[in-house]
């Protein structure tokens, strides 16, 4: 209706500066004020952060926004402060108890709040924020909450009890470029939707061109890349599969005097957003990093991304390649590609999944009262591998969890056939 479109056009300008909403925008935040749960599969610098941001100036009170990378959010109170916005705070494990207690004594007066998973779940924190005026929620990178998605986070899952125990939910709004129909059903699931608005956008970056290169073997690819970094100018990054790739492909090209670093799930977070802001401000040319690094980056220009590896998900190659070009300028994704490298992917992704005779393993020693860490020690798992597996356990029993595991390898394994399909087809 004219009207409706006329004040947010006018909210639009008065909020942001910008002219005009981006495809997809405007019936987002007209689907948010009119108080629908919403999810919005928009690609990956479409400008999804907009959608959480207007509909507040229009609903007054707070927006709680849940947000999985303290990175990520840390950027996004960053971002709004730049443009003037002082109503803003991150409740995160990132401050000091003098902080937090500082935003804990004014949290009525925040336009934005920020928090994690984690920090929603403590008693004392959700009973505080329960008892605030939340115009409206939102779980930024929902893709997140669903174990179909390559960035799965238990903790998020977290969400969904804390959601049941508010007696007068606010509407939801629920932000992700990925849109596999799993993940998106698993996040109506899990955020308690009822009868949810969606708006769904396939990508369409006609400005990055896509090339694949084949090579024999890794060593190839480390001469390609040393080459090849004088024919294009960054800034880039170049994803890798380990973290030790990582930092022996940055050592190298910083050796070439190429302006570069690692970045991994690893290094301190300290160390992490230091890096990040170096690239941000281009004091950093390029990025060899693990998939760790890039969601919820706000960089406009970068112009190349190179796959040092196969990724193990189309959706997940297609979230990584996404962050080029955001500017609209020419970019170029590269894919470097060799015949082992399936045989890794595979490996890599189901590696850290344990058989569920190990589920049963572990669902035995919980039992038995041990400690988790070292039953997680005992079964040969990573801290994340015991996190979800015990969170399946819990929630699901131990049969049941076994299954589960098993058919999570599974579609891995798929996925992963499928991205050779799409290597070998184009290459
Ligand atoms: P996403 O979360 O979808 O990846 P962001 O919300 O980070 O994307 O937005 C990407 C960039 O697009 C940001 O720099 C943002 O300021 C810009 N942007 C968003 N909406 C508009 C708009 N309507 N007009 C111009 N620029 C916009
Ligand atoms: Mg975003």
């Amino acid at each position: 209706d004219m009207t409706m479109r006329e004040s947010l056009n006018s909210l639009l300008k008065q909020v942001t500066g910008f002219d005009e909403f981006r495809e997809g925008q405007e019936e987002v935040i007209h689907s948010v004020i009119s108080g629908h749960d919403t999810i919005a599969v928009l690609p990956t610098g479409a400008g999804k952060s907009l959608c959480y941001q207007l509909p507040v100036h229009a609903l007054g009170g707070t927006v709680l926004i849940v947000s999985p990378l303290l990175s990520l959010m840390e950027d996004q109170v960053a971002q709004l402060k730049m443009k003037g916005e002082k109503r803003v705070a991150a409740l995160n494990s990132f401050l000091t108890p003098k902080e937090r207690a500082e935003v804990l004594a004014n949290l009525g007066r925040y336009r934005y709040l920020f928090t994690s998973p984690e920090m929603l779940v403590q008693p004392y924190i959700s009973g505080r924020i329960k008892q605030l005026r939340l115009a409206y929620i939102v779980a930024d990178e929902a893709h997140c909450i669903s174990q179909w998605g390559f960035d799965f986070r238990p903790d998020y899952l977290r969400m969904r009890e804390w959601l049941g125990t508010l007696e007068d939910r606010p509407p939801v709004l629920a932000l992700t470029a990925t849109a596999s129909e799993k993940a998106i059903r698993d996040i109506a699931d899990y955020l308690l939707m009822e009868q949810p608005q969606m708006f769904i956008h396939p990508p369409d970056r006609p400005n990055i061109a896509m090339e694949i290169v084949n090579l024999e073997n890794r060593e190839e690819k480390t001469e390609w890349i040393l080459e090849n970094l004088s024919r294009w100018k960054g800034p880039g990054i170049i994803y890798v599969q380990s973290r030790k790739r990582a930092e022996e492909l940055s050592d190298l090209l910083r050796s070439r005097k190429v302006r570069t670093a690692a970045f991994h799930a690893g290094m301190e977070n300290e160390d992490r957003i230091l890096v990040q802001h170096q690239f941000l401000n281009g004091e950093l040319e390029w990025i060899c990093a693990t998939n760790a690094f890039g969601m919820g980056i706000n960089k406009s220009d970068i112009r190349w991304i190179i796959h040092d590896h196969l990724p193990s998900s189309a959706a997940q190659y297609i979230q990584e390649v996404g962050r080029a070009g955001r500017d609209g300028g020419q970019s170029l994704a590269t894919l470097l590609y060799s015949r082992g490298d399936a045989d890794t992917a595979v490996f890599i992704a189901v590696d850290d999944l344990p058989e569920p005779e190990t589920v049963r393993f572990i669902g035995r020693c919980m039992a038995e009262g041990m400690d988790i860490v070292e039953v997680g020690e005992r079964a040969g798992l990573s801290e994340t591998a015991l996190r979800v597996v015990s969170y399946w356990l819990e929630r699901l029993g131990t049969e049941k969890a076994a299954t589960q595991m098993g058919w999570l390898a599974e579609a891995k394994r798929k996925e992963i056939i499928s991205m050779v399909h799409f290597a070998e087809g184009s290459g």
